[in-house]
C-alpha cells in the first residue's frame, strides 16, 4: 500500500482491489474523529491514527485492504473521506 501527499494536510492512499483501482483521500482538518467511516467500513481497513488535528481529533489512517467500496465517503458527516476512481 503505497503513501502520498497531494496537497498540505491531505493524505491519501492508492488502491488497488481485484475489482477497483483508485484512489482514498483524508482531508484531516474535518475530521471530527466520530469513527463512523472505522465502524462500517465492510474491510475494517481504517483505524485512528496517531495524529492530532488543531482539533484535537485524531484522523483515521487506512491499514487494510480496501475496496473502495465508497462506504467511508458515503457515512462520513464531515466530507473528510473521499474516493477517486481509476477506470
Ligand atoms: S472505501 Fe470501503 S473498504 Fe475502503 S476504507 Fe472506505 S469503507 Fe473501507
Ligand atoms: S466518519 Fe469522517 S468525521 Fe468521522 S472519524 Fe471518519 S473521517 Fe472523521
Amino acid at each position: 500500500m503505497e503513501k502520498e501527499e497531494k496537497s498540505k494536510g491531505e493524505r491519501c492512499w492508492k488502491v488497488e482491489s481485484k475489482k477497483k483501482k483508485g484512489t482514498l483521500c483524508m482531508i484531516p482538518e474535518r475530521c471530527k474523529g466520530c469513527g463512523f467511516c472505522i465502524e462500517f467500513c465492510p474491510m475494517k481497513a481504517l483505524e485512528f491514527s496517531d495524529k492530532t488535528t488543531d482539533k484535537g481529533y485524531h484522523p483515521p489512517k487506512l491499514t487494510g485492504d480496501c475496496i473502495l467500496c465508497g462506504k467511508c465517503e458515503k457515512i462520513c458527516p464531515e466530507f473528510a473521506i473521499y474516493l477517486e476512481e481509476e477506470e
